[in-house]
């Protein structure tokens, strides 16, 4: 599976191979040593049972969503939709609104989930069978305070 690797100190996104496992990674933006511990689990991509970062074992899903490919197509939807409302063409206007609309709802059912990592926010994605909850922010809360604790952040 492919790993996101968030960095304890400057929260850079490393992307890490799961199959490869590396023992530790060097952040490329502020130079920190990440030492990473992969389960087997991980590594053989069927579960996300402990986060190589922190080793947490708490995850949630939530859709894999790229926010500028929607933005993008909502603004190109409204772009098209002005040219046609400045000739005059109200109802066609509204119409091309709203397909934009509808297009952006139908990537978005079709993404696929990812897991994040409650405490670090490394993100997993791969072929492994989807187990953790939707994000809930209790769990957070509690869970992000204790993790920053602990690598001294707060
Ligand atoms: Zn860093
Ligand atoms: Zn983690």
């Amino acid at each position: 599976m492919q790993v996101l690797a968030k960095c304890p100190r400057c929260d850079a996104a490393l992307p890490v191979d799961g199959a490869q496992a590396p023992a530790a990674i060097t952040c490329g933006r502020c130079g920190r040593e990440i030492p990473l511990t992969f389960s087997d689990a991980v590594r053989a991509d069927t579960a996300v049972d402990r986060c190589p970062v922190c080793a947490g074992a708490d995850f949630y899903i939530r859709k894999d969503f790229d926010p500028k490919l929607g933005l993008t197509v909502v603004i190109i939807g409204a772009l098209i939709s002005a040219v046609f409302y400045w000739f005059g063409r109200d109802l066609i206007a509204y119409g091309i609104l709203a397909s934009a609309a509808l297009i952006d709802l139908i990537v978005y059912g079709r993404l696929k989930d990812l897991t994040v990592c409650y405490r670090c926010h490394t993100e997993f994605r791969g072929s492994y069978a989807r187990s953790a909850a939707a994000f809930d922010l209790h769990t957070a809360d509690v869970l992000e305070v204790e993790y920053e604790r602990r690598i001294g952040r707060r």
